[in-house]
């Protein structure tokens, strides 16, 4: 997709902004401020890392280490798709074993982070309240608390989740994200989690990935090093193994609200980088 039409179909209002632009006005609230806080996007993967000792388990643990303590967590998880977005709005999250077929020891996991109900509405604020609906029902799914319990082993960091709205287009999503910007100077850690590589159909047992989902791999990380964003909005056009490598956009689309956070000369780095089980890649980044 040309760059005009990646804009076009952005919608939500800022259809008529170049991404240039989009980005200077995303990232003029947050100009002022000396500290930024950085952005994650872990690709989280079997739910296990949570409990077994793992290169991606250490490597979470690690990468929190350096960061500044947030104040706050905006998570975003492929695991919780609505019709029409909703943010977690209540006191006490209750943590979600949103899986089957694991050991028991997986599911007597809890995370008892705090929720943030006056954060909550700052999100809506943010996102529009014709956009965002605030949500007494969910909690954290292991998309969150299963990288979190590492990064954050005394859940006492206040985590808010973020909805994907399955109605709306990847570029919409990435415009949704970019107002978002201004969260990184009021002490939030917006953490995205999902797998840039995941097709749950293709798992084969093993801790390598097949030669496609590595060179898929590879292909997104280049277009990232090289803040192609209009091309990895438009991911389906990224040849004949997109399909394969992202048969549903669910646990792809965290990546773009990651990208959407990032400014102009901000670095980015992976910190882990594998193809695992066939199909999953556990590439994960951190932008700031
Ligand atoms: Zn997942």
């Amino acid at each position: 997709m040309k760059r005009r039409a990646f804009l076009q179909q952005t919608g939500l209002g800022l259809a008529g902004l170049t991404m240039g632009n989009m980005m200077n006005q995303s990232f003029a609230a947050v100009q002022s401020s000396k500290l930024l806080m950085p952005v994650l996007f872990v690709g989280h993967g079997s739910p296990m890392n949570a409990v077994e000792d793992s290169a991606f388990s250490r490597a979470w643990a690690a990468v929190a280490q350096p960061l500044p303590r947030p104040k706050m967590i905006l998570s975003v998880s492929a695991h919780w798709e609505t019709e029409g977005a909703q943010v977690t709005a209540m006191a006490k999250p209750r943590t979600i074993h949103d899986f089957y077929g694991f050991p028991d020891e997986l599911f007597a996991v809890q995370y008892p982070a705090p929720g943030a109900p006056e954060f909550a509405r700052r999100v809506r604020e943010l996102l529009g309240k014709d956009v965002v609906a605030l949500d007494q029902e969910w909690g954290l799914d292991h998309g969150t608390w299963s990288v979190l319990v590492r990064m954050y082993p005394k859940a006492d960091i206040p985590v808010v989740q973020l909805s994907l709205d399955r109605r709306r287009t990847p570029a919409e999503h990435y415009a949704l994200a970019s107002r978002l910007a201004a969260l990184r100077a009021e002490g939030v850690l917006v953490f995205c989690s999902g797998n840039i590589v995941h097709n749950l159909r293709l798992l084969e047992w093993g801790d390598r990935g097949f030669d496609w989902a590595e060179a898929f791999d590879l292909k997104l990380k280049a277009l990232i090093e090289a803040r192609d964003h209009a091309a990895l909005v438009d991911y389906p056009k990224l040849g004949p193994d997109a399909l394969r490598a992202i048969p549903t956009d669910e646990h792809y689309l965290p990546l773009l609200y990651a990208l959407a956070l990032r400014g102009p000369a901000e670095p980015l780095k992976f910190f882990t980088e594998k193809v695992t089980l066939g199909s999953i890649s556990m590439r994960s980044c951190l932008v700031g």
